[in-house]
């Protein structure tokens, strides 16, 4: 087969049949599609459209934006929604467009999940690499965040191979499942213990996790002794975060916090599955190199069964390694991840009124939709959205762009997915066709960059090699300098034009820097010093947790979940508020959810609550454990 078909609308990436059907197939979707992938796509753009809505022409539309580009360089921003992220063409692209524009402002939601870890990996691994759990085959698995399954989102819903392996290792080899959130997930008959964890605590369960593993001596000696670096440093430095103390925290008892770290402690092969949303709260990072230690300790790092390195379809390693923060530029201190910024970071860049113009491909999440975010977008220079639909981003936009849809451009995927063992290196073939005026995003920039016809070079932080080089990049089509690249590389890859799934990653594979995992890279003591606490406020005594950003999942009405000890009724509107401001939305009841906690769906009027404040080591947006109260 030379060509597959995959639906690129979140990362799960499932196999899909022409008719929109879930490809059997397919060895990790296994037949899957969501109902998000078979909506239809209303308020299609289809023609270049100037302010309020003029239409255009494709060369009216590329001469006016560059012309203003030049006059605004270098003071532009570029942001990439998640779709661009999952097609390699798009994103390589836009990073040699933004680099030989001299911007570092590339903004994207890759942080969303990957950010904190690919920043505390680099400190502790040596180099930024992401690291994949493996579910399939662990004997305790430990699950944080969302559940997919209630999400409609993402790669491990049920139906899907890894909810169906993960069900039959428990029948087979007794593997134990533990899941830590809000509320139970929507499949928690097939887990063994659920723990009610208040939204945004999730870095002081896993400090409480490790805290009493190390007390007890939970630990394996031999490994920590072999292979890592800096452990008696942590034993010291986690003095103040008793068991008890980080359990009164998630709201939890001692004996819960406790009772899973044994077990994890004492399991063959065990891991902590970090799902959609576990770095969305004020500690994100301080939770990411948690979940690195408690690996460590118990010798799951780096290693099949536990967390481990896949080198997928091509072995990134070389260009992880050229890509190190510490030399990457900054935002408000927070180094760039992989190129690009965090979306948390737009908003006060906005602020600052560091950027004049602005590219927008695709939509931003829906958790950044805000009145004050609004009035920053009217206020620059120059607003280009590049869209397959229309939204309140398009509204406001000085030019429309008609995108391409992920299903009607042909990709390949360097990087099949980071959550999942699977190596690939698949084409995916265009699978409608594209309108007659919509362009796919590296075409776009392709002929902006000629437009513009840039000369000579000013300083930037990027430094004149690599602009020089992002330069000549830019001036080409990136879908063919990518199989040029591959074919470069083809002593070293296997090529093969399908599918290439392995579930096993390459065991001797080891390359932390000196050999040794660290535990307490210099940036822990900051985590620790700077961690954000919640306190119990009188006037706030709840905790909100605001939907996480799932692609599409715009819902009409806004709606909170809530415990029936509130003395609300069912459906009644009702205010919620923090100390940033106040929404009204309706009442589900549920007597799972935590008493202290409420619940968003995925409306953009909560956004109206956060203060748009971001993690300050990784530049996430806080969606989880803002304080909050109802009336
Ligand atoms: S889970 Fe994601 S990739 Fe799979 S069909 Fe749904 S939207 Fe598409």
């Amino acid at each position: 087969m030379d060509w597959l078909n995959y639906c690129r609308i979140c990362d799960a990436l499932c196999g899909l049949n022409g008719d929109l059907s879930g490809e059997s197939s397919d060895l990790i979707s296994a037949g899957y599609s969501c109902t998000e992938a078979q909506k239809e796509e209303l308020d299609r753009i289809l023609i270049p459209r100037k302010k309020y809505g003029q239409e255009c022409s494709w060369d009216e539309a590329l001469n006016g934006i560059s012309e203003q580009l030049k006059k605004h360089h270098p003071s532009i921003g570029l942001y990439l929604s998640s779709e661009i992220g999952r097609s390699s063409a798009d994103l390589f692209q836009s990073l040699a467009f933004g680099v030989s524009y001299g911007t570092k402002h590339i903004f994207s939601d890759q942080g969303l999940h990957y950010g904190p870890l690919l920043n505390i990996v680099e400190h502790m691994v040596g180099y930024p690499t992401p690291l994949l759990s493996d579910l399939s085959r662990t004997h305790y698995a430990v699950l944080l965040g969302e559940d997919p399954e209630q999400l409609h989102w993402g790669a491990h819903q049920l139906g899907q191979s890894y909810g169906e392996r993960l069900q039959h290792s428990r029948k087979v080899r007794k593997t134990k499942v533990v899941t830590a959130h809000s509320r139970p997930y929507s499949w928690s008959s097939g887990v063994d213990l659920h723990l009610n964890l208040r939204p945004g605590t999730e870095p002081f369960f896993l400090l409480g996790l490790l805290k009493v593993s190390i007390d007890k001596d939970w630990v394996d000696s031999q490994y920590i002794r072999d292979y890592t670096r800096g452990y008696r440093e942590v034993v010291e430095l986690l003095k103040p975060w008793t068991l008890e103390r980080c359990a009164a925290i998630c709201g939890l008892t001692p004996s819960e916090l406790s009772g899973v770290a044994l077990k994890f402690s004492r399991a063959a092969m065990a891991l902590i599955h970090p799902g959609p949303g576990f770095f969305l709260n004020k500690n994100g990072s301080l939770g990411g190199w948690a979940w690195m230690a408690l690996h460590m300790i118990s010798a799951n790092a780096l290693r099949p069964g536990g967390i481990y390195e896949n080198e997928g379809g091509v072995d990134l390693h070389p260009f992880l390694i050229s890509l190190p923060s510490k030399e990457a530029p900054r935002i408000d201190e927070v180094p760039l991840q992989l190129m690009q910024a965090s979306v948390g970071q737009l908003r006060s860049t906005l602020e600052r009124k560091e950027l004049k113009a602005l590219l927008i491909a695709g939509d931003l999440p829906l958790s950044m939709e805000s009145q004050a975010l609004k009035d920053q977008l009217k206020a620059l220079d120059l607003l280009v959205v590049a869209s397959h639909r229309s939204s309140w981003l398009t509204e406001i936009a000085d030019w429309t762009l008609p995108m391409a849809h992920p299903w009607e451009k042909s990709d390949r995927v360097l990087h099949r997915s980071s959550s999942l063992p699977v190596k690939a290196l698949p084409y995916t073939k265009q699978y409608r066709a594209l309108p007659k005026d919509a362009k796919r995003w590296s075409d776009i920039l392709q002929e902006l960059h000629r437009c513009w016809k840039p000369s000579g070079f000013s300083s930037s932080e990027w430094g004149a090699h690599f602009r020089w080089i992002a330069r000549g990049l830019a001036s080409r089509s990136a879908v063919s300098w990518i199989e040029q690249g591959l074919d470069l590389l083809k002593e070293n890859i296997d090529k093969k034009p399908g599918l290439w799934y392995e579930g096993e990653s390459d065991r001797s594979l080891w390359r932390p820097k000196d050999e040794r995992l660290d535990f307490a890279p210099k940036l822990l003591k900051e985590l620790l010093d700077k961690l954000s606490v919640p306190q119990y406020r009188s006037d706030f005594p709840l905790y909100l947790q605001v939907a996480y950003p799932v692609p599409r999942a715009r819902e009409e009405h806004p709606q909170v979940v809530i415990h029936p000890t509130h003395q609300k009724a069912a459906q009644e509107m009702i205010n919620i508020s923090t100390p940033h401001g106040s929404v009204c939305a309706e009442v589900i009841l549920s007597t799972e959810v935590r008493k202290d906690t409420v619940i968003t769906n995925a409306h953009p009027i909560f956004s109206e609550l956060l203060c748009g404040a971001y993690e300050r080591f990784s530049g996430n947006p806080i969606l989880w454990g803002e304080q909050c109260r109802i009336d």
